[in-house]
């Protein structure tokens, strides 16, 4: 059966408004315009749109200079750097196919990344951390070292951090804690088990949790929510990825926040509206916006 790619209905607005603390709408299909009107008529009036390489980091400080309900955040995404590197004969990034650039190239793009982390508009550095599942150890060292730049960045401009961690939860921490964690730092797309939340939780470190929350197989996510300070604790789609339950596998939007933080408050045992009410306060708290 080919596979379901109808945008899944909208669900029921939210009472309480919230934002989207980690989007990337230009992996999105439709205009910027649609998206926002369509996340704000359910309540989702605020998004954070995150770069993954400089091409989209540019972007993402574009349109937030371009609209009140988008902040930035600006990066080299963990598995960018090492194609930076190393070439990526494949493409994946939107600049395409290049060849190895070294590590002068990396400085270069991390020159870029600390220009845009600069402007009024981007609110976050991120997303950047480490990931073990798409890199191999290969590019580990340019992975780290960008992960170590992005934090320098991140405290020189009082933004907050955001983390990319796949597979990556013993290390991510190490260098966190040996480059000195910005004063505020999110977890996009939390994917640490109880005892992680609790570190988090320790350092104040901010735990966003994502569609895959509503997953059945997620279990160890939903015991680090149900231990995470709810004073930490934001939603975020990932949008295009990880859609929630039951719409697994077609196309994920900033609309869709409802249904994942319906099932948050549920594991947190609150009601919709003062789950909406805390994550909203923490997501400008995260960001300072
Ligand atoms: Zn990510
Ligand atoms: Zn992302």
């Amino acid at each position: 059966m080919p596979a379901d790619t109808t945008p899944p209905p909208a669900p029921a607005p939210l009472r309480v408004p919230v934002a989207d603390s980690h989007t990337h709408l230009d992996m999105q299909s439709g205009t910027v315009e649609e998206a926002l009107a369509k996340a704000a008529s359910v309540g989702v009036t605020t998004v954070v749109q995150v770069g993954c390489d400089v091409a989209g980091s540019r972007w993402a400080a574009e349109t937030a200079a371009a609209h009140t309900a988008v902040h930035a955040a600006v990066a080299l995404h963990p598995n960018e750097a090492p194609r930076i590197v190393h070439g990526d004969p494949d493409g994946w990034s939107r600049q395409g196919a290049r060849a190895a650039g070294g590590e002068a190239a990396l400085d270069e793009a991390l020159a870029e990344i600390d220009r845009l982390a600069a402007l009024p508009h981007v609110k976050g550095v991120g997303e950047t951390g480490l990931d073990h599942f798409r890199t191999g150890p290969e590019g580990m060292a340019a992975q780290e070292r960008s992960f170590r730049a992005h934090i320098e960045i991140a405290k020189r401009h009082g933004k907050a951090l955001v983390i990319h961690d796949r597979e990556a939860h013993d290390d991510v921490l190490r260098v966190l804690k040996e480059e000195g964690a910005p004063e505020r730092t999110v977890f996009h797309c939390y994917s640490g088990d109880a005892a992680m939340a609790e570190v988090c939780a320790e350092h104040g470190y901010f735990m966003s949790f994502a569609g895959n929350v509503t997953f059945k197989n997620a279990g160890h996510l939903r015991e680090a929510l149900a231990v995470a300070p709810l004073e930490l604790v934001l939603v975020e789609t990932d949008a295009p990825f990880l859609t929630p339950a039951p719409y697994r596998g077609r196309p994920n939007a900033p609309y869709l926040i409802p249904v994942t933080l319906r099932a948050m408050a549920e594991v947190k045992g609150l009601d919709e509206d003062a789950m909406a009410a805390a994550v909203s306060a923490n997501t400008a708290r995260a960001f300072d916006y």
